[in-house]
């Protein structure tokens, strides 16, 4: 049989073991692409059952979770940890926190991990969980009280030493506290490495809360720097405003750019002055209000409530809001406006047409695997931090952040262009990932 018979039949497999988890499929179907050229030059790689074991997790935990409202009212929600792959260290991951969560959500952002965490070359396996619970237009107590309720059951099956959890969408510091505490109360032990992006009095690292949005943006000074660009004197397009957005156009802005748009659920906004970071911050991280508040302020702004942010011509865009937000149509509309850098600082945002059309167009594409993998590293280095008792400088931090970044950059072209697909950054990363991860597993036996 064909290399590619070979993986077809793993595909089919894998995807009729996991009916109705499209975006599984779709995530796994991207890194199978990228297996061919791997497994032609090393068949060695479909022994001992390697591809099946990678695709199927370790363990998947399901679990209800009840609470109480302000009015008295009982809900319950479901709650998701699928511990995916744990070779190179201990289950790390978010929790997300959104309506649209289910298992198969889970488990792609899972098997996303397992790679994502390989390329920042630090010792954590991949994992990822979260709950189909709705933040939205909830009180602080009512956050309180379920992140209590979800951390009741979550604490029997996470440990500094088994599985780390962090935030993702719906999940930042303010839920990791009361996580936190719950952790604290039913374990009686301060075990501070058991969950990453704590508060910097109580574990914390610095450049946490700012890591996956300045890693996106240090990776895409990488990108420009390779295609004989920079990020000086860019115009940039954001998507999202969330932690990820904010601090991506906060670096950008630092490194020259300009960022002319970003968007939340409710629409974009255009400022073509820039975006002024410290007004969307107390917009979205202390009012938690709409984005359409930033033209109140910024009266030479506009909001669009029902556009595409990919309409608004840039050289370089990220799109940092979810997963299939960016596709075919919007990725046509982007290169005919002459983009030159197309970073994932979201989870898998582009859709399988978008990335064949920035492909066939030239335009550098950097999936979220490598772009967006500063915030894990970063959570990795909070681990560290924790395991030593010790707590580094912002400066320091920020720096090995960086450093992370452009070695991140660097194996992603080194590999590519070693598997005869120079320039392709998903192939890069898929591959290194990939080569990483198998190696341990057949090091470490069935
Ligand atoms: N949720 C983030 C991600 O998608 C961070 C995970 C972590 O820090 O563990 O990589």
């Amino acid at each position: 049989m064909s290399t590619s018979d070979r993986i077809a039949e793993i595909y089919e497999q894998v995807k009729a073991r996991n009916a109705g988890e499209p975006e599984f499929h779709q995530a796994a179907a991207e890194v199978f692409e990228s297996l061919h050229v791997v497994l032609d030059r090393h068949p060695g790689y479909f022994e001992y059952g390697l591809i099946e074991r990678l695709c199927e997790p370790e363990r998947q935990i399901i679990f209800r979770v009840p609470w109480i409202d302000d009015s008295g009212q009982v809900h319950v929600n479901r709650g998701f940890r699928v511990q995916y792959n744990s070779v190179l260290g201990p289950y790390k991951g978010g929790l997300r926190f959104h309506p649209s969560v289910n298992l198969g959500i889970v488990k792609f952002l899972g098997f996303e991990q397992i790679f994502k965490n390989a390329l920042t070359g630090l010792p954590i396996g991949g994992g990822k969980g979260g709950s189909d619970f709705d933040p939205k237009g909830r009180s602080e107590q009512e956050i309180m009280r379920f992140c209590q309720s979800f951390m009741t059951e979550l604490h029997r099956h996470i440990g500094e030493y088994t599985d780390v959890p962090a935030g993702d969408i719906g999940v930042g510091g303010r839920e990791i506290g009361y996580l936190f505490g719950q952790y604290k109360r039913l374990t009686n032990s301060y075990e501070s490495g058991v969950l990453t992006g704590k508060g910097i009095t109580w574990g914390g690292s610095q450049v946490r809360r700012e890591a996956t949005g300045y890693g996106a943006a240090y990776f895409v000074a990488e990108m420009a720097k390779y295609v004989g660009s920079s990020v000086e004197g860019r115009t940039a397009v954001v998507s999202g405003s969330g932690n990820v957005a904010i601090y991506a156009i906060e670096k950008i802005h630092q490194l020259g750019g300009k960022v002319v748009a970003c968007s939340d659920s409710s629409g974009y906004i255009y400022d073509k002055a820039g975006i002024d970071v410290e007004l969307l911050k107390e917009i979205k991280e202390v009012r938690r209000a709409r984005i359409c508040e930033y033209v109140e302020e910024r009266t030479d702004a506009e909001f669009f409530p029902d556009g595409n942010v990919w309409t608004v011509p840039c050289e370089i865009a990220l799109p940092c809001a979810t997963q299939n937000e960016l596709d075919e149509d919007s990725a046509k509309t982007l290169v005919s406006n002459g983009v030159k850098v197309v970073a994932e600082g979201a989870n898998m945002p582009t859709t399988p047409g978008g990335i064949s059309v920035f492909r066939e167009a030239g335009v550098a594409f950097a999936p979220g695997k490598a772009a967006n993998a500063g915030g894990v590293a970063t959570s990795a280095l909070e681990m560290q931090q924790n395991a030593s008792r010790d707590s580094w400088h912002f400066d320091y931090t920020d720096e090995r952040l960086a450093g992370i970044m452009r070695d991140i950059h660097g194996r992603c072209v080194e590999t590519a262009a070693e598997y005869g697909k120079p320039g392709d950054y998903v192939h890069g990363a898929n591959i290194a990932g990939f080569v990483k991860v198998a190696d341990a597993m057949f090091a470490m036996g069935v």
